[in-house]
Parts: C-alpha cells; sequence; structure tokens
C-alpha cells in the first residue's frame, strides 16, 4: 500500500482551516444578539436529511462549514445567546474554546501526572481556585467532570466507599424532593436499589426540612438500614432554593453521613457577598459539585467534583494495572485518573483556567452580581403585572410565576400558563422554559449567561407583559 499523508495537514492547509472556522465564528457570535432565543421550526426534517452512511472520499469544508452554520446549528434553542433564559444557561466563554483548541492540537495527556506535569498542574490550579471560591481548605482538591450529573455520581460512590461495606444495599441516602434527577440516576447506577432513596419534604420556600430529615434518618435506623449520605441544595434546578447548608451540616455530623451539596447550579455565586450569605455552610460538605458550565459561563463539558478528603477519593476511585505508570503519592501532584472514572480525555483543566488567567475573576464575580441584581427587577417586574403571582421567590438567580386569574380552578390555570408560556416564547427575544411546583404550572425565568443584561430583560418583561395581557385583564 502507498503511504496515505492527507491527514497529516500542511501549515498551510491547518490556517486555512482554523481561518475558515474562525470567519464563521466571528460572523455567528456577533450575530447572536439578532439571532431568535430558539428555532427548531423543521428541526425534525432538518435531523432526517442529515442521516448519511460512511463516505469513502471527503468533500469541500466550505461545503461542510455551509451545512453546520446555515442549517445544523441555527435549528436549535439558542443556548449561547443573551435570551436564552431557560433551564440553566450559561452561555459558552468563546475563548474557552480556544482553549479547547490548544488542547485539542497539543493533545497532551492529562490523566497521569508523570506524562505532562504542568499540564495537569495547570488543572490542579484551576481546581484549587473553584475550592478556594467556596471556602474549602488548601488541603481540599477534587476533579474536573464533564458536568455536574456526573460530580453527583462520584460523590455518591465515594461516600458509598467509605462508610458503607461491600455489600451496601442496607444504605439509604437522603435528598430533598427539589433535588436534581441526577442524584437519583447516581444512586442507580452505582447499584442501589429504588428504595434507597429517601426523598425529604420541603418547607414553604423548598427548602428541605431538617426535622423531617432527622426523623427519617432515625426511622431508618430503627428498621436496621445504614444511613449513609445527605445531599444539599445550594440552588434546585426548579426554583434556585438554598437548602439550610449549615443545619444539614449538623445532621451530616452528628450522624456520621457523608455530606455533600449539588451547587452544580448555585455555587459560583460564593463569588458574590449576597451569595456567599445565602450559601452560608457550603464549606461544612464532604464534597461538593460545580458546574462552571453553568455559572462560570464556560462552554457545556465543564463540571467540577471538590473534595475536602482528597483521599477519600482516591481510594473509591484508584486502581492500578501493569502497564500504568507508577502513580503519585503527592496531592501537589495529582494523577487524575486515580481520582476519576475516566482516564484518557481531554484537558479541560485548560478552558477553565485560561479565562480566568486572562481577566482575573474579578469580572465573573460582577457578571454573577449583575444576574442577581436582574432577577430581582424582573421579580418586581413581575409583581406589578395584573394577576401575576411569584411561585418561587428569588433565593439566586431563579425566579417562578404564573398568571392566576381569579375563579378559574387548577386545572384551567395550568393550562392558561402553558398557553402564556407558547406565546412569550412564539415572540423569539427570550426563551423560558417552565416546571410543576406543588402540582401547579410554573414559569421560570433563569438569568445565568454572562450574555443576558437589562436591555433583553427588559426584552422580557414587555413580551411577558403583553402577553399576559392578551390572556387576562381586570
Ligand atoms: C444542571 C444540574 C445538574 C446536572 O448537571 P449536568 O452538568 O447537566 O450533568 C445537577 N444538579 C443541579 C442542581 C443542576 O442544576
Amino acid at each position: 500500500m502507498p503511504e496515505d499523508r492527507s491527514l497529516e495537514l500542511s501549515g498551510e492547509a491547518l490556517r486555512g482551516v482554523i481561518e475558515a472556522a474562525t470567519e464563521r465564528l466571528l460572523d455567528h457570535v456577533a450575530s447572536l444578539p439578532r439571532q431568535p432565543a430558539a428555532d427548531t421550526e423543521g428541526g425534525e426534517e432538518l435531523a432526517r436529511s442529515l442521516r448519511e452512511s460512511l463516505p469513502e472520499t471527503g468533500r469541500p469544508l466550505e461545503e461542510l462549514l455551509d451545512l453546520l452554520f446555515e442549517r445544523v446549528i441555527p435549528k436549535s434553542f439558542n443556548t449561547a445567546g443573551p435570551g436564552y433564559l431557560a433551564y440553566i444557561p450559561g452561555g459558552g466563554l468563546p475563548h474557552a474554546a480556544v482553549a479547547d483548541l490548544i488542547s485539542g492540537i497539543t493533545n497532551r495527556y492529562v490523566g497521569v501526572f508523570a506524562a505532562a506535569p504542568g499540564v495537569a498542574t495547570i488543572e490542579a490550579n484551576a481546581i484549587r481556585w473553584f475550592c478556594e471560591m467556596v471556602g474549602y481548605p488548601p488541603d481540599a482538591g477534587g476533579v474536573l467532570t464533564s458536568g455536574g450529573s456526573l460530580s453527583n455520581f462520584s460523590a455518591l460512590v465515594t461516600a458509598r466507599r467509605k462508610l458503607l461495606p461491600e455489600n451496601f444495599l442496607v444504605g439509604t441516602l437522603y435528598v430533598s424532593d427539589q433535588a436534581h434527577y441526577s442524584v437519583a440516576k447516581a444512586a442507580m447506577l452505582a447499584g442501589f436499589p429504588e428504595g434507597s432513596m429517601r426523598r425529604i419534604p420541603v418547607d414553604g420556600a423548598f427548602r428541605i426540612r431538617v426535622d423531617a430529615l432527622a426523623e427519617a434518618i432515625g426511622r431508618d435506623r430503627a428498621a436496621g438500614r445504614r444511613p449513609f449520605l445527605v445531599v444539599g441544595n445550594a440552588g434546585t434546578t426548579n426554583t434556585g432554593a438554598v437548602d439550610d447548608l449549615a443545619g444539614l451540616g449538623d445532621v451530616a455530623r452528628r450522624e456520621g453521613l457523608w455530606y455533600h451539596v449539588d451547587a452544580a447550579y448555585g455555587g459560583f455565586f460564593a463569588l458574590t457577598e449576597r451569595g456567599r450569605r445565602v450559601l452560608a455552610g457550603i464549606e461544612r460538605a464532604d464534597s461538593i459539585a460545580l458546574d462552571p458550565h453553568k455559572g462560570l459561563f464556560l462552554p457545556y463539558g465543564t463540571g467540577a467534583l471538590l473534595v475536602r478528603d482528597v483521599e477519600a477519593l482516591r481510594k473509591a476511585h484508584a486502581v492500578s494495572a501493569d502497564y500504568m505508570p507508577p502513580m503519585q503519592e503527592d496531592p501537589q501532584r495529582p494523577d487524575f485518573s486515580q481520582l476519576s472514572a475516566e482516564l484518557s480525555r481531554g484537558w479541560r483543566g485548560l478552558r477553565a483556567w485560561l479565562p480566568i488567567a486572562m481577566h482575573g475573576i474579578g469580572p465573573f464575580r460582577r457578571n454573577l452580581d449583575e444576574k442577581l441584581d436582574l432577577t430581582l427587577w424582573a421579580t418586581e417586574q413581575l409583581r406589578s403585572i395584573s394577576g401575576v403571582e411569584i411561585l418561587a421567590e428569588p433565593q439566586l438567580s431563579i425566579v417562578a410565576f404564573r398568571l392566576r386569574p381569579a375563579g378559574l380552578d387548577e386545572e384551567a390555570v395550568n393550562a392558561l400558563n402553558r398557553d402564556l408560556l407558547q406565546r412569550i416564547n412564539a415572540r423569539r427575544r427570550v426563551h423560558l422554559t417552565s416546571t410543576l411546583l406543588r402540582g401547579r404550572f410554573a414559569i421560570r425565568i433563569c438569568v445565568l449567561s454572562f450574555r443576558t443584561h437589562r436591555d433583553r430583560m427588559e426584552e422580557a418583561l414587555e413580551d411577558i407583559r403583553a402577553e399576559a395581557g392578551t390572556l387576562y385583564h381586570d
């Protein structure tokens, strides 16, 4: 066979590829504010038209870029745009993607310290910065993950390995009924039967009832079960509710449980003074899940699991093999593969490190503070719309509301609000989503993109006011 070197692009060819992509990306970013907040009309047909069999020969790059930027990418929720106030936004800093370009092209190995000590240290710096943000001591550590789901999973496995016997089926874990479903998924993946997870009721502000938690633990012990883990919420996905994190710490200590805080949405608000107050006690957790692809505005695929006791994380994840190099014992020289479920993976740390190294943390702090202000502002505006009821006051940057005309039963109110949400979104300047709060259909606003500012929030409120007005007047 003749050798084929066509995969080894020349310097000129590689420059051409990068520049062609750069052109498209710059146009894309510049047009974000004008793009619809969501547009999936015709998405099904598009998806059908994209199914293809394995090509033997290639097509010109320009044709592929046309396909991506003109057809594929526009048919979607515009999760990078300023009008995306749905689920949990973040936006995706484009310069974090430049870090991805560097890490992808240099393709260094970050799973084993000895393979690239500097590369691993840059990633460790990012983790240490996160520890500092949540008030963890200098000897705390952790790993970067693909997101909060995997962080919660690794935390749960760590707690299980530390506190339960090999036959762990007697174990029980505790979450509020507002916890993210990734905790239930983690328990399922870790091998716990359905009945191992206790869903503790919440108070009027959607915070776990610490008294009910203590009772449930007592009942389980009396029945011969082994309570081992409590998961607190530092910002629920539904309403942004923050549990009594100090109170949960007390219960966990008294009962000898592992204390994990799911701060995937809310954790980075600890950078602000107000956030720190709301999140008081988070530093008492044994482990904390953070999602830099939410509150630090990084592109999707960046989560973090922080632990107070790095040794516990290692004991839960470390295995050895003859073909692996010797591992370090020194926490200053982390072998990330020994602390996580992954071995080969991308250099996630660079995309977290580069934007912070470029800007310092100040702009992130100020952006998060601004999101808290915008949410309070939006809540005041919502209150002034006749017929609107606030279903969840903001604790961080989420507010939930509904239109509630007098004289309608709950079912009719739910139907009305489903209609209202659709009408707001049809204007395409903002994209909102809904949830159910105590059986009530609630419209949520979540402000967390670095691109969302007062101008877009005014548009959001204009649209809500106008559509609420068409559906209801006194
Ligand atoms: C988003 C979220 C998760 C899941 O994180 P992924 O990054 O989507 O895997 C878990 N918990 C909370 C509170 C979240 O907001």
